[in-house]
């Protein structure tokens, strides 16, 4: 650190990303990227349009706004783009946390690290004793409320049923559902965007659309929540989507079947791990995302961690009290998680 830094940015805790190993070669099962490519469609999109760099990109993102609104069939003035949904949550977190903040205790790291970055008054509201939220616990607490659904890195769903009655009685402040993971098995809340002025439904390409490098995140909320995200963002980084980005997610929208297929791909892949994990006498919490979170009794969670990485597989795992048995896996292709299985099989014997 240096001397020239100002004082609140001195006793940040920073986010701490999954590893991404240069050189030896991993089975990547830690940081929830999917085992397939983009479609035909992105790579035909993208070849060849390094001219286009030359100039600035479209701030308003006009054509891939118009995909999106055409595969959800929500309207464009409802929809918000940013670099990677971490900008999304980042943005939310600035304009919309003036009364506090609430979220569950086990969750995405990331919403710690924005409450404390905005100084915003924090309540963290510990999980059920099987992991799952509990929402009554957010019933009209009058202030900002982040839910990621399914959660991570528990995996473990909530349905809009349950959710609208958290978004109802907290009519004056924003809810923010994360959906990274709703297309892995999980039920979205965005139908609810009509009903309620309060919700905003985040959504990224990094998981289930294969594109993590890309940076692409996108939501959908009521018109005047949208322009308060576009506010920020004209008082930041206008050109916060990159040209290439904004071909290659255009195309991608187009190409849903392909990654909706993915999906049920990676779907099966993590009802076998699942079962193999537990015919070995695993702990698997039910997971409705391309990850599972699990723990064995006959092996701490860090030793499994570190065992794993020593023989080239790459999970991960949280030093957090209340997880620090259990390890968090990426759902790959088949063949990986088959080969994660036989090694998980190697250290325990
Ligand atoms: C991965 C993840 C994100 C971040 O996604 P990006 O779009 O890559 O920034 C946000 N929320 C949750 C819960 C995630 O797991």
């Amino acid at each position: 650190m240096s001397r020239f830094l100002s004082d609140k940015y001195a006793a940040l805790d920073p986010y701490t990303p999954g590893e991404q190993p240069r050189g030896k070669k991993f089975i990547k099962l830690n940081t929830n990227e999917s085992p397939y490519p983009p479609s035909n469609g992105v790579i035909d999109a993208i070849e060849g349009k390094a001219e286009s760099l030359r100039l600035y990109c479209d701030p308003t993102c006009t054509e891939l706004r118009a995909a999106i609104s055409e595969n959800y069939g929500v309207s464009a003035e409802n929809i918000y783009l940013a670099n990677g949904s971490d900008d999304i949550l980042n943005f939310a977190f600035a304009a919309f946390g003036q009364n506090g903040v609430a979220y569950p205790e086990i969750s995405y790291g990331f919403y710690s690290v924005f409450a404390k970055l905005y100084d915003i008054k924090t309540t963290e509201i510990p999980l059920k004793t099987d992991f799952s939220i509990d929402p009554s616990d957010y019933f009209g607490l009058d202030r900002l409320i982040v839910i990621a659904n399914p959660n991570a890195p528990t995996g473990i769903a909530l349905s809009p049923s349950e959710i609208e009655p958290i978004i109802k009685s907290n009519p004056d402040n924003i809810v923010v559902i994360d959906e990274a993971y709703v297309d892995f098995g999980g039920e979205s809340c965005l139908p609810l965007i009509v009903k309620y002025d309060n919700l905003l439904v985040v959504r990224t390409y990094s998981k289930s659309r294969s594109m993590a490098g890309a940076r692409l995140g996108y939501a959908f909320g009521s018109e005047a929540i949208i322009s308060d995200l576009e506010r920020l963002k004209y008082s930041t980084n206008p050109y916060n989507v990159n040209t290439l980005t904004q071909l290659a997610g255009t195309a991608a929208m187009k190409d849903e079947k392909y990654y909706l297929d993915n999906c049920k791909r990676i779907i099966e892949t993590r009802e076998y791990t699942t079962d193999e994990l537990k015919k070995l006498g695993f702990e698997v919490l039910e997971s409705k995302a391309n990850f599972i979170f699990a723990k064995s009794d006959r092996i701490s969670g860090e030793d499994l961690y570190l065992a794993l990485k020593e023989k080239g597989v790459l999970v991960r795992h949280f030093g957090k009290a209340e997880i620090t048995q259990y390890n968090r896996i990426s759902i790959g292709a088949r063949e990986d998680m088959e080969a994660f299985i036989s090694t998980v099989k190697e250290i325990l014997k």
